[in-house]
């Protein structure tokens, strides 16, 4: 026998490992070895919690057995050998025709993989120990309904055989009875069932169902290993990343029985609702009298765990309290002693765990035992909760809750509800399975599904109930409507683990998927029809409801959470901010200035328009001097509107950047209308207008705009232009400085490539501001410095540090330029199929075709660090050195990424800049990367 320890028994597996190890296992390593589920039994094991005995085989094992197909060396007979300790522990035996021991084959990898790959329970099943079991329980119906649902089982996990199969038959009975529940099934009707099954299970495979146990748990084994590779989990892997070769382990436990009668039951619970966080309360469905999956399967309607989540679920249901107490009593109720254990036991897990776990829990005749936890997947607003709960709890540090919660989830946060004012037809009330509004066309299969929503529509995928292949389609989609299951149904978990607005268990619908369409009442909603869900009330509505933006203000949690992470943070935020309200807004989410201020806009104004125009088109210096003093109370008003909302924030304004083309009419457009006013106008002023007007629009005319005269090229050809902005700029700061409000204006001059154009702005732009303070009679605090965006800036940093007090990465231009990509070209044309990959030609091990990406990502939305993020290290360098107080940010759209914002913090700048939206999530961002880089 080999000497490779390849099988664990639960009870001894961490000391065990410690010994392979040579250290003390961390939960981590338990996890790679034993995967999620085997660790979660040894842990609780450890503590000395209720666990039916179990051992586990490694993921080591399957990955042999992968390569191999055959069991590794030593496996098998450690796998017998780890039976007999779990014999000795219950006093039965496998196989045994007085005593018998069962047990589930479980699988398990280190990632929960929901759903992906099944169990198989009651095996050790054959007709003598059959028999066995129902004289030990004084219960023949229950021996006979273990035996059936271990022949279905087995038949569909091990055997490929489908369990709808024999569905089909358990419902002929049962319409054939004339009973509703399977419960109900008589014994004899119970007795018939097995010798069908077997029956057909002797027909599909031409032989007898295998009745020696051994055989029966080495075919288990194998299938779970098998399983590994099934279609289901290499898809899911896929989606979420999850290596290949990783591996399942197996779990082989003694079997528990929940469907025993009224004193046993199965259930599953949260420690804390994984859908608000909150924790005053279990968050758990449970089943009197059942086993396994039915709690799940949505058969029967499951109580509530404990009374206050019961009595909300009854609220929600419109069921009256007599109603619920009697016909759906909560686990708190109906076995209130054990109700007080399983508290006791998930605060120890939580303990050991220092996060939500999440159980799977069955109890045989009034005895508690514990088959599974792991940690619980949330919601966005749950993690931000139960992250900023558990450090005011004292289990976990501050750092740790800023590293549990991710970017995206605050992003999610900042997103919008339904308009409570607006008008809104109910049509159907459900379960608030995952929180989130969504809207959309009611799309009644997965793969349709995925289809419409590829094609840009927006989708809710409504379906009876969902099932792992759904999963694709249900991505896809805006949200998912499902008519029956519970809060832990497959749609509910898997809606919470991707953030997808969830309304589950709607059983006032009724979904047709044969016709595509629902039925509510008498109303008909078919596909393609817009419908609205609401997943934090459950509700669902006809057509289109408006959303209004967060309450940031409200959300206490998130507020807290992102106090933390000022504490931590080294790098500033910084806001992207055109206007008064967006500046308002920005400062309520945490921005500590505006790293960008665009003026163009204020250009745009119809009133302001003419003007452009004019200035533009002037021929000579006083029209062009009249024309800008037409412009500059439109800029001046709006700076002020933004000096107020700032409130002493430092105000970066970037002078003019775009085309000047930009604000005039389009040349196509121009050389149509010419065409045509020639013809049925030749003589009318409008015509001279237009004439003139294509003129002009001729001589801006360039090849390549983005390149062109713009950014401080235009500063400096077209007279006037930015000093009036300057001007603009520094009397709205002097006079917000006389009525008492701080401002600390700062100019940014963009597009600069040579010291000399920022030289020769910035000596006009200084004198004009000095000029205005002098006329203001006030001096205001204020900087000169510019935009780093093309490439030889960044080179020659520190020449252009010498006239300038800071530097600010336009990295959308600068990646533009590095990459020579136009940006508003490149995506469409060929970036992203850049970032997609080309077919080689080749597959992987699975089967899939190898692709070569040309890009990892999209440079535009992820920061290049190799190719641009060098050419800012350079400049940061080289710009510092020159001069050491530069103060340097970005204000790109990389500054509102995750992953750039970590860089950013990595080569010291000082700030990132963001839309006003992204603060909050630039500000989590910014403390992970201090934590992170400080390991
Ligand atoms: P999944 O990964 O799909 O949750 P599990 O291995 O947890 O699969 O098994 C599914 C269900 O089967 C469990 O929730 C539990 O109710 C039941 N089960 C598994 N093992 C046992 C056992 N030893 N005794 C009783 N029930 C079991
Ligand atoms: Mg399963
Ligand atoms: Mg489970």
């Amino acid at each position: 026998m080999s000497k490779k320890k390849l099988v664990y028994l639960s009870r001894s597996a961490k000391e065990e490992l410690s010994e392979t190890l040579g250290h003390e296992p961390t939960l981590g390593e338990m996890k790679n070895i034993f995967g999620g589920k085997g660790a979660g039994l040894a842990a609780m094991t450890d503590a000395g919690l209720p666990v039916p005995p179990a051992f586990t085989i490694t993921t080591e094992a399957c990955i042999e057995y992968m390569k191999s197909g055959e069991f590794p060396e030593g496996m098998w007979d450690q796998t017998i050998e780890a039976l007999k300790d779990i014999e000795a522990q219950t006093g039965k035996k496998f196989g045994d025709p007085s005593n018998p021991l069962l047990v589930s084959v479980r699988s398990g990898a280190r990632q929960s993989m929901p759903g992906m790959m099944d169990t198989v329970l009651n095996l050790g099943l054959n007709d003598e120990t059959r028999a066995a079991l129902a004289d030990l329980t004084e219960n023949e119906w229950f021996s006979y309904d273990a035996y059936r649902r271990f022949i279905s089982m087995f038949s569909d996990i091990v055997m490929d055989y489908s369990r709808e199969h024999f569905e089909e038959k358990l419902e002929e009975i049962k319409k054939e009875e004339g009973v509703r529940a399977d419960t109900e099934v008589s014994l004899e009707g119970m007795k018939r069932l097995v010798e069908e099954y077997k029956a057909m299970y002797k027909e599909h495979f031409g032989e007898a169902f295998p009745t020696d146990p051994h055989k029966q748990l080495n075919l288990a084994i194998k299938a779970v290993f098998n399983s590994w590779n099934g279609a289901r989990a290499i898809a899911y892997r896929e989606h979420e990343g999850i290596p290949h070769d990783w591996g399942t382990a197996v779990n082989v436990q003694t079997m528990v029985f929940g469907n025993m009668g009224d004193d046993s039951a199965t259930g599953v619970a949260f420690s804390r609702d994984p859908a608000t966080g909150e924790h005053e309360y279990l968050y758990g469905e449970f089943l009197i009298n059942a086993q396994g999956e039915d709690v799940v399967a949505g058969i029967r309607t499951p109580q509530r765990v404990s009374l206050k989540g019961s009595r909300n679920w009854a609220e929600r249901q419109g069921i009256p309290e007599e109603v619920r107490a009697s016909k759906y009593p909560s686990l708190e109720e109906a076995m209130p002693e054990l109700y007080k254990q399983f508290l006791d036991i998930v605060d120890q897990l939580e303990e050991h765990y220092r996060d939500m776990q999440d159980m799977e829990f069955t109890i045989e005749r009034g005895k508690l035992w514990m088959l599974q936890t792991r940690t619980g997947k949330r919601t966005a607003a749950s993690a931000v909760r139960i992250a900023v709960d558990q450090v005011k709890e004292g289990r976990i540090s501050k750092q740790e809750a800023l590293m549990r919660v991710e970017p995206e989830h605050v992003e999610l946060l900042m997103r919008p509800s339904f308009d409570p004012e607006a008008e809104k037809k109910v049509i159907a009330r459900g379960l608030n399975a995952s929180p989130g509004a969504a809207v959309g066309i009611a799309v009644f299969d997965a793969e349709r599904a995925k289809a419409q929503a590829d094609a840009g529509k927006e989708v809710i995928l409504v379906r009876p109930e969902t099932a792992p292949d759904d999963v694709p389609g249900m991505l896809a989609s805006k949200g998912v409507l499902t008519q029956k299951g519970g809060a832990t149904s497959h749609a509910a978990v898997v809606a919470r683990g991707n953030n997808l607005p969830c309304v589950a268990g709607c059983e006032e619908i009724s979904v047709d998927v044969g016709r595509a369409q629902l039925t509510v009442g008498d109303m008909v909603i078919k596909e393609g029809d817009t419908i609205s869900i609401d997943g934090f009330t459950g509700e669902v509505y006809e057509g289109t409801v408006p959303l209004i933006e967060a309450e940031y203000g409200r959300q206490t949690a998130l507020i807290k959470l992102l106090e933390w992470a000022d504490e931590f943070r080294v790098l500033g935020v910084r806001t992207n901010a055109d206007y008064p309200k967006d500046a308002r807004r920005a400062v309520a989410f945490g921005a500590e200035g505006i790293g960008l201020c665009r003026t163009e806009h204020m250009f745009f104004d119809e009133k302001a328009r003419d003007a452009v125009v004019r200035m533009i088109m002037a021929e000579t210096d006083e029209a062009r001097r009249a024309a800008l003093d037409e412009m500059l109370p439109f800029q001046e008003q709006d700076f002020e509107g933004v000096f107020e909302a700032m409130d002493g924030k430092p105000v970066i304004m970037r002078l003019i950047d775009p085309p000047m083309h930009e604000f005039l009419p389009s040349r196509e457009e121009l050389i149509e209308e010419v065409a045509e006013l020639r013809c049925t106008n030749p003589d009318s002023p409008e015509l001279t207008e237009k004439e003139n007007m294509m003129e002009v629009v001729n001589g801006l005319w360039e090849t390549n705009p983005m390149m062109g005269l713009r950014g401080c090229r235009a500063g400096i050809m077209y007279e006037g232009l930015t000093e009036m902005q300057t001007r603009a700029y520094f009397q709205a700061a002097c006079r917000c400085a006389k009525r008492g409000i701080k401002v600390i204006p700062e100019v940014m001059i963009p597009l600069v490539g040579h010291v000399n154009e920022l030289k020769m702005e910035r000596e006009k732009l200084e004198a004009v501001a000095e000029q205005v303070m002098e006329e203001e009679g006030i001096e205001v605090e204020h900087m000169f410095g510019t935009m780093i965006e093309v490439p030889r800036a960044a080179l020659t940093a520190g020449e252009i540090a010498e006239y300038a007090e800071f530097f600010s990465f336009g990295t959308n231009d600068l990646t533009q330029m590095t990459f020579g990509y136009s940006r508003d070209d490149a995506e469409g044309k060929f970036l992203l199929k850049y970032v997609e990959g080309f077919d080689t030609g080749e597959v992987d091990e699975n089967g899939d075709p190898i692709k070569f990406k040309i890009l990892e990502t999209n440079p535009f939305q992820s920061l290049d660090e190799a190719g641009v993020g060098r050419l800012v290290r350079i400049c940061v360098a080289e710009g510092k050195a020159a001069k050491p107080d530069l103060e340097i940010g970005i204000c790109g759209e990389h500054g509102g990424d995750p992953a750039s914002i970590d860089f950013c913090h990595r080569v010291g700048l000082d700030y990132v800049s963001c839309s006003p939206f992204r603060v909050p999530v630039a500000r989590l961002a910014a403390a992970q990367a201090t934590i992170q880089n400080a390991k």
